[in-house]
């Protein structure tokens, strides 16, 4: 090995690594170390436990490609969003349908209020970060983190009487225990009032499963109870399950044993061979469910009807509860974790306050899997219920209930707040819901989903068995450190084995560009793509790169990080392995997407339940009724049936990966992989078919769908609209004059050598928009004069149709030509009406906007250290949003159906001429080839000048700024409602077309032509 390879800082500690860690790769593959030493914590997933590769068989392939034993270099996955990393859904939000995230989640979309609560998303916010955060402890044990500005409405118990008020986590936080010693609790919240949810198609009746969860067998279909209560067989009866009591001569004590569906005894009529026959229905049922070996409450039954959730409990209870002495409290005990949360999800959706209390065992206590558990662990959890609505079908157990007449039933629907403390600062972000109280739902922990449980697999397999230098890069050094708190400290953590090879952490790694694990044989450097000094760091025979289309074009203008990285495993030659993952973005732009297509293309074929015939899942072939995504289904390919979700349990055990093309590079292989794939569970294909008719219509939400669920790419259409087309769609009204849909103004301001043009926008509901001024300051930025009267028109006033005078709300200013000059004026005049620009090239940019940051401004020959503000504008997407926008077409020329325009609709005024409309539609996206040949899309300008483009973009920024992107329909109502416009008016000029105003409009455009 040559010398200079080791010529890094670290080099020390990584050849006494290797000298130590020298020893034959295991015959040990990836999955099978998962599935034997992967430990998923409850808080960082939805699926706590053990991992399990046959959750998801088609990761089993991609897993193994990285193990030691496997002669493949290169491995590329593209894949959506959800599949292959739900395991790890750290912001796990339960709704109706299933989890979601909190990054996910859409406007529209049914989720939990605070009290556990169906409601509908009205509003999202943006993702908020370094928020005062409170962690908020209920007397139950529950406990949320909230951001300090969050408002809940409590109880407050200062007097006898309690008082109704709206309170925010901070107001309350100081002042949580009142009474002269401090032990009385102040505020309590409601708990929520059973929720009612539509009646699941369940595979095996609820009660049969809680009985069978709370005491059968885990593998098989035997029941144990007590001989008094063998009238459990009649219950299970009259749920359509056949089931016998019988005594064993074994039995111990008085406890006896039901055997639910027992046709494994008999031979078949026709004589077939008892193999045939030997697996119970009932059993086939648990295995569809997934909870054979695998005891808990799978999701659709935690989101089924009312009654269904209460039969479930009642299975639970004849099994493992018991009543109290009073009649009113009844207890679940159980040592699985799992079971116990469950239960307390089920009992607060059905309206009770359930308390946990965590013991150890006094007396034996019974496992997960029937039998006796070694650990003394156990939880028990209590609440008040009454006979109206029995918690047993047992008589026995039944008959102790007493009446509600008896009980203070208040005292058991409220949750007092125990304690609010401050907790660490966790990105969060709130959720405008309609429940009555318009409460939130906040993130706990959010962390995006930059991440694949197959690398931290891979990671803690190398840790464990094949020890190694390995290199694990993440978009940026930031999403790094994060990605090594969240993800890879937990994943050591949790497991033993990892725990005693890791050394700990060296504290001068703190704010360093990269981030090292040591530990026997090798070392993990963590890093981002955009550091060049952490990609040249050290040779790697392992390099993990996640999220590979959200890295920079360059790091550190260094040149390609995934080219700068791979570089370091070549002195592996045939032992390295190379890991790309990405959920794809634009064509052309894609990483994953060129690296997929270079590659043999393999694709996850499942066998159709019907027929047999081998397919891969595609999303033209999922149908369902227009409006009615709850009636999706995939149609096979082969014999055109419809597949049911519950079919997909089965298809994706049967399946198998397949190439579909041939490799370009034999030592590659490449794996595709949508959410229509997710097992039953999380992303159903109702789910998918929901998301699809809500993105509709709207491109950007459209290619969320094609890039996060689809895990495709999304096309941009980047022509350049048709000026004379848009000459001719001129409306009428007078320059300098808002039409009464304008309800926000804000100019952007492009900075010329000897002028400073100036666009003023009006926006609307559905971000229409309204061109209302067009200025050309002349002088340019080396004159005084000429930035007065910028700072003019900050003071000016526009009149709005309904006689209000507005002003510009928003100034957004481009810093490109004379930056020092743009950021002199704007500390000047000040940040609050005006924001200071700089354009970015390219699409793959969470957020159009980010900023402001703090910039170093020169005023009057003095340096003011962070004296300016900067936002950075994604000027692509703007671009290609106004293209979009500008080729919707005006409504029909129907008087009578007041049809409306559509959202984006841009309205441009007869006054414009003809060479502003060429500057609007100036610039086409184009595909063009870079130096080393990749595809990269570029906007290119068609002719000189393309002032008009760039006005507009800012100006779209600066209204992005405002907020306006995230204004609910009730804000602009109010907004309108400001300028006393009233309702039947502002339809008349904005959203609905009326004789009068529809004339106009065709006038104007024939005149056009003509003229
Ligand atoms: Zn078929």
């Amino acid at each position: 090995m040559p010398d200079d390879v080791l010529g890094f800082d670290g080099a020390a500690a990584l050849i006494r690594a290797w000298s130590r860690g020298l020893r034959p790769d295991p015959d040990l593959t990836v999955s099978s170390w998962a599935d034997r030493h992967r430990k998923l914590a409850s808080r960082a997933s939805a699926e706590p436990g053990q991992y399990r590769t046959a959750r998801t068989p088609y990761m089993r392939e991609i897993m193994d490609r990285l193990s030691p034993g496997d002669a493949t270099q290169r491995i590329v996955f593209m894949k959506a969003a959800q599949v292959g990393a739900p395991l790890a859904l750290d912001t796990a939000i339960p709704t109706p349908f299933g989890w979601t995230t909190m990054g996910e989640i859409a406007a529209g979309d049914l989720v939990y209020d605070e009290r556990g609560c169906i409601a509908r998303v009205t509003g999202l916010s943006p993702v908020f970060e370094d928020r005062a955060c409170f962690a908020v402890v209920f007397d139950d044990g529950e406990e949320i983190v909230a951001d300090g500005d969050h408002r809940w409405a409590v109880w407050d118990f200062t007097n006898d009487q309690p008082v109704a008020r709206t309170l925010t986590t901070a107001a309350m936080a100081s002042r949580v225990s009142i009474g002269a010693r401090g032990t009385r609790r102040r505020y309590a919240i409601d708990c929520c009032d059973p929720i009612e949810m539509p009646e699941q198609d369940l595979i095996l009746h609820p009660y049969v499963l809680g009985l069978w969860l709370g005491d059968g067998s885990s593998i098989m279909n035997h029941i144990s109870v007590h001989e008094e209560d063998a009238e459990v067989v009649e219950h299970l009866r009259a749920c359509s399950v056949e089931a016998e009591f019988r005594l064993p001569h074994w039995r111990k004590g008085r406890i006896g044993n039901v055997v639910i569906d027992p046709t494994f005894r008999m031979r078949r009529e026709d004589g077939a061979s008892l193999s045939d026959c030997f697996r119970s229905r009932f059993v086939t049922r648990l295995r569809q469910l997934d909870v054979l070996d695998n005891k808990h409450v799978p999701l659709p039954y935690l989101r089924a009807s009312r009654t269904q959730r209460l039969e479930l409990v009642r299975g639970l209870m004849d099994s493992d509860g018991t009543i109290g002495p009073d009649g009113k409290r009844c207890e679940f005990s159980n040592a699985d974790r799992r079971l116990i949360d469950a239960m307390i999800e089920l009992l607060r959706s059905l309206g009770y306050k359930p308390t946990v209390y965590h013991g150890k065992a006094r007396r034996k206590v019974f496992g997960a899997d029937g039998r006796p558990s070694d650990s003394a662990e156990y939880w028990r959890i209590s609440w008040t219920a009454y006979a109206e609505e029995p918690m047993f079908r047992l008589s026995r157990k039944r008959a102790r209930m007493r009446s509600i007449e008896n009980g203070r039933p208040w005292k058991s629907r409220r949750r007092r707040i125990a304690a609010i403390r401050p907790v660490p600062s966790v990105p969060v972000r709130c959720i405008e819901v309609d429940a009555p109280s318009h409460l939130f739902l906040c993130g706990k922990g959010w962390i995006p989903t930059h991440n694949t449980e197959a690398g931290n697999n891979w990671i803690g397999f190398v840790i464990h068995q094949a020890p190694g230098p390995m290199l694990a890069v993440q978009p940026t050094v930031e999403l790094a450190k994060r990605n090594s708190r969240q993800r890879i400290d937990p994943l050591i953590d949790e497991s033993p084995d990892l725990r005693e090879r890791v050394k700990p952490a060296r504290s001068r790694d703190a704010g360093n560009t990269m981030l090292s694990k040591e530990f026997a044989g090798g070392i993990l450097i963590m890093t981002g793509a955009n550091s060049a000094v952490g990609l040249r760091s050290t040779p790697a025979r392992y390099i993990f790169l996640d999220e590979v289309d959200a890295y920079p074009a360059s790091a550190d203008d260094e040149g390609d990080p995934v080219t700068l990285a791979e570089a370091r495993s070549l002195t592996f030659a045939h032992r390295r392995k190379v890991f790309l993952v990405s959920t794809p973005t634009i064509r052309g732009l894609s990483r994953i997407e060129r690296e997929f297509d270079a590659s043999d293309q393999r694709r996850y074929f499942v066998p159709c339940p019907h027929c047999d015939a081998m397919q891969w899942l595609k999303f033209e072939r999922l149908r369902w009724e227009k409006s009615r995504p709850e009636t999706a289904e995939y149609l096979c390919e082969g014999c055109e049936r419809p597949i049911a979700e519950h079919h997909k349990t089965r298809m994706l055990e049967r399946g198998a990966w397949c190439a579909t093309a041939t490799a370009a590079d034999p030592i590659t292989v490449g794996y595709h992989l949508s959410a229509l794939y997710s097992p039953v569970g999380w992303l159903s294909w109702q789910r998918i078919a929901r998301a699809h008719e809500a993105a509709r219509g709207n491109d950007e939400a459209m290619r969320a769908f094609r890039n996060t669920i689809l895990g495709e790419t999304w096309m941009e259409s980047g022509e350049a609209p048709d000026w004379q087309r848009l000459l001719g769609l001129k409306e009428d009204w007078r320059a300098g004059t808002v039409p009464a849909g304008g309800l926000l103004l804000t100019a952007g301001a492009d900075v010329q050598k000897d002028r400073i043009e100036v666009d003023v926008w009006a926006w609307g509901k559905g971000l229409q928009s309204w061109l209302v001024d067009h200025i050309v300051i002349e002088g340019g930025p080396g004159d005084p004069a000429c930035w007065q009267k910028l700072s003019d028109l900050l003071s000016r006033t526009w009149q709005h149709a309904s006689g209000t005078q507005m002003t510009i709300a928003r100034l957004a200013i481009d810093t490109g030509y004379e930056t020092a000059a743009v950021y002199a004026w704007a500390r000047q005049v000040g940040f609050a009406q005006v924001a200071p620009v700089k354009g970015l090239e390219g699409f793959n940019r969470a957020s159009p906007v980010t900023g402001p940051t703090f910039v170093d401004a020169t005023i009057a020959g003095k340096r003011l250290r962070r004296g300016a503000r900067l936002w950075s504008v994604a000027t692509s997407t703007f671009k290609a949003e106004t293209y979009r926008f500008l080729r919707l077409e005006p409504p029909e020329t129907s008087p009578v159906d007041g049809e409306r325009f559509l959202p984006g609709f841009i309205h441009l005024p007869g006054w414009i001429d003809a060479e502003w409309l060429k500057q609007l539609t100036a610039e086409q996206l184009v595909t063009v080839k870079t130096k080393r040949g990749f595809a990269k899309l570029e906007w290119q300008k068609l002719r000189e000048r393309n002032e008009a483009l760039d006005c507009r973009v800012y100006a779209r920024a600066a209204a992005w700024i405002l907020g306006a992107d995230r204004w609910s329909e009730a804000r602009w109502e109010e907004l309108a409602a400001q300028f006393a416009v009233n309702e039947s008016r502002d339809n008349a000029s904005t959203t609905a077309p009326q004789p009068g105003r529809k004339a106009q409009v065709r006038r104007i455009a024939r005149s056009s032509y003509m003229g």
